[in-house]
């Protein structure tokens, strides 16, 4: 049975401040029956670690390096996130796929490096909404999926999380409707399924794009979603907990 992930991604957001605010205003979760990640910039990673992880909320990253280690300026390596206990990263966000032309092939070599060291990649998918109108979403979504696990084994695949982000709805306001969502989570489960059964019923696949505590509930009772992908409400403890209230 897959457990829900309430996954936040702070994005280029919060200071050392914030967290403490973050961690101050976090109230009792023990109800909510779902794993809590929050994805930070890497100077608050070991900060997060620190404050976070205690009150049962998993740390990852938003990014890293296709390469192992080396003359490579400014890029931070899988094996330094594992060594300061990050345990998850997301990668192929898609604020990196346009502002960084992060390609598939190359979203495919950060998470090989991320496998490589034990963190768990939350590999993000999703259309523009150009793409959306011109009836395409579904082609884009499994060409981005399969460009991963056409590469991988099923034992490396057992350790991904995908997360599906409608480009148009991230930081826009505008959600996918539930069904709109649901329907592309089991496209990409039917291509999971043509690489395994076994794989597609355990793999987690995330929704992102505007979640709130609004919206939450209705998304995460589809069947084929799994929790969610979170950006600016996952900035305040209240705002990021009522979506795991909202649940309930
Ligand atoms: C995101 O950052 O991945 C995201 C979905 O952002 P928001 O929730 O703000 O739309």
């Amino acid at each position: 049975m897959r457990r829900k992930l309430i996954a936040g991604n702070w994005k280029m957001h919060g200071s050392l401040a914030d967290i403490g605010t973050f961690v101050d205003g976090w109230g009792d979760a023990s109800k909510v029956d779902a794993d809590w990640l929050v994805c930070g910039p890497f100077p608050y990673l070991p900060e997060l670690i620190k404050r976070l992880v205690p009150l049962g909320i998993a740390v990852g990253a938003q990014d890293c390096s296709a390469q192992a280690s080396g003359a490579y300026t400014g890029e931070v390596s899988a094996q330094m996130l594992a060594d300061i206990g990050v345990s998850h990263v997301i990668l192929g966000h898609s604020e990196r796929r346009a502002y960084h032309q992060e390609s598939d092939a190359l979203v495919l070599a950060k998470v090989k490096q991320a496998l490589a060291f034990g963190l768990t990649p939350v590999v993000c998918v999703g259309e523009t909404l150009v793409q959306r109108e011109a009836g395409e979403t579904d082609a884009v979504v499994v060409a981005q999926l399969e460009a991963i696990i056409h590469a991988l084994t099923d034992a490396e695949l057992q350790q991904l999380i995908f997360a599906y982000e409608p480009v148009w709805a991230i930081g826009t306001g505008l959600t996918a409707t539930p069904e709109q969502a649901q329907a592309v989570h089991a496209r990409l489960r039917a291509s999971l399924a043509e690489r395994s059964e076994a794989l597609a019923v355990e793999m987690r696949i995330l929704y992102g794009g505007s979640v709130k505590a609004e919206n939450s509930a209705a998304l995460f009772a589809m069947p084929d979603i799994d929790g969610g992908l979170v950006g600016g409400a996952s900035l305040t403890a209240q705002d990021f907990l009522a979506i795991g209230h909202s649940m309930e």
